[in-house]
């Protein structure tokens, strides 16, 4: 005789959907799950009743913030060390790139991405002279 499993513990519980929500990197197509929607299902043996429960769950970002559901904030990525998805970024004021917090440079005249903190004076001023 088999046992129905369903009988030996008080409560049964399934999962009947999941749902992910993800940020896709256009260049590479790599995926980042942010947030997730799983919905169960809890059957009571005795009283044979249902109970739905729907759970979200919601990922940090890379600077340590929750993200919120709905996501209306822009998110950013790092342009120097990749990370992401961040909430708070840094444009770099000479390639205009947004970096993170740990990847950009102060200076006197201007924050600036560790990128281009490590190229010649010289070359930061003709980009920067190109960009006006
Ligand atoms: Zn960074
Ligand atoms: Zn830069």
């Amino acid at each position: 005789m088999t046992t129905n499993p369903y009988h030996d513990s008080a409560t049964s519980f399934e999962t009947i959907a999941t749902e992910r929500t993800l940020l896709v990197d256009p260049a590479t197509g790599a995926t980042i799950t942010i947030g997730a929607r799983v919905e169960h299902v809890t059957v009571d043996a005795v009283t044979g009743r249902q109970h739905r429960e729907v759970t979200h769950l919601v990922a940090c970002s890379a600077d340590g913030q929750q993200l919120l559901f709905p996501y209306k904030q822009a998110l950013f990525a790092c342009a120097c060390c990749g990370a992401r998805p961040l909430m708070h970024a840094t444009r770099c004021s000479a390639c205009g790139r947004f970096v993170c917090d740990a990847c950009r440079v102060l200076l006197p005249t201007g924050t600036i991405c560790r990128d281009c903190d490590r190229k010649p004076w010289w070359l930061r001023v003709c980009q920067w002279i190109t960009n006006l």
